[in-house]
């Protein structure tokens, strides 16, 4: 409710993020099938006569040439000051394997991506609000959980089952069991998240690619606390996803355990669209959010007062034509304008 008392929904920004195109991935040498035309619009060869293109438009649409630390301010930067106000947010990267969901939300040591900025961003803004006023302090705090399989896992606490996802009184999501960690800085979160996302990396090749088959959820708590009488306290949560490859895992020739993951994956990714759809469209209707655990738990940071962005990263070789049309159908789906 804002502060007027009126129930609001919010809903997502759709950003759109083309990465460069990289010959190795192309073994026909066919050059790029789409191209940006402009802040917002795009355009990709039209399968049906590739003599014509089909254009899209988006909230944002960030070409090759866009850097990280552009990405994170238009799309991130805005939305962390709520967190230390209580109220809760959600990133996530959606895309096909390959199109950059993983440079986007964690980067690398030289091009660092939303999740390092993002959380520098929270540690400097509670700097700020700790040496410009006395009446509140805060604290920040992490957890790292996986989605594989419709099971919700443990990343800090490797050895750990299935997680359930509960409501509280409040209607705010937990999950009870879950490590917590307090956090003091930014090199503290360092500390426990790299070890933490190198394990998941590491299982992954043993484990056939499973990064691109489950969902990475990485949580930031700001909780607020009064100094003085009524002690009153405000939890803020930002949660930065990076999501399970939205290829079509049905063209792959899945079988046996990778079909199983499959249709895990279909059904949450489906239901978030779902949701996204609905967010958008403003309609009174239901929300679908308990039809998969992505978005049960993302439930009380995706609508309702919550902010969100949807970055859907894209690759511009043909090899990924259809599930980048997919893709961008989904995204533009999620953008009424
Ligand atoms: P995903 O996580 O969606 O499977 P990755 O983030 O792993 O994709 O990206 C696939 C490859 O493309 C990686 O080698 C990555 O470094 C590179 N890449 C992705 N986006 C960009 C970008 N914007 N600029 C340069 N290289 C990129
Ligand atoms: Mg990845």
């Amino acid at each position: 409710n804002d502060a007027a008392g009126v129930k609001r929904t919010s809903r997502v920004r759709v950003a759109v993020r083309l990465r460069p195109y990289i010959g190795k991935e192309d073994e026909k040498g066919e050059g790029p099938c789409v191209r940006g035309l402009g802040p917002q619009t795009l355009e990709i060869i039209n399968w049906r006569n590739a003599t014509e293109t089909l254009q899209y438009q988006f909230d944002v649409f960030h070409g090759e040439q866009t850097t990280q630390q552009e990405v994170f301010l238009s799309s991130v930067k805005p939305i962390t000051p709520h967190i230390l106000n209580g109220q809760n947010a959600s990133v996530f990267a959606y895309g096909p394997t390959g199109a950059g969901k993983t440079h986007t939300m964690l980067g690398s040591q030289e091009h660092p991506g939303v999740i390092p900025r993002a959380v520098r961003e929270v540690f400097q803004l509670v700097r700020i609000q700790e040496r410009d006023q006395d009446e509140w302090q805060f604290s920040v705090g992490m957890s790292y959980l996986e989605i594989y399989n419709e099971k919700v896992l443990d990343l800090l606490s490797p050895s750990s089952q299935d997680l359930p996802i509960r409501e509280d009184k409040d209607k705010n999501i937990v999950i009870p069991g879950l490590t917590h960690t307090p956090l003091s800085s930014f090199s503290d979160f360092d500390a426990h998240f790299v070890p933490a996302s190198l394990n998941r990396t590491t299982a992954s090749t043993k484990l056939n690619q499973r990064s691109s088959r489950s969902h990475a959820i990485l949580l930031i708590k700001v909780v607020k606390s009064q100094r003085i009488p009524p002690h009153r306290q405000q939890t803020g949560k930002l949660y930065l996803v990076d999501l399970a490859g939205s290829e079509d895992n049905r063209r792959t020739g899945n079988q046996g355990i990778r079909l199983k993951e499959s249709g895990a994956i279909n059904l949450s990714l489906f239901t978030l669209s779902k949701v996204v759809d609905s967010l958008n469209a403003g309609a009174a209707g239901r929300v679908p959010y308990r039809d998969s655990k992505l978005t049960r738990l993302l439930q009380d940071s995706l609508g309702g007062s919550a902010h969100s962005v949807m970055i859907t990263n894209i690759a511009p070789e043909y090899k990924f034509y259809f599930d980048t049309f997919t893709a961008l159908n989904f995204a533009a789906k999620s953008k009424h304008i």
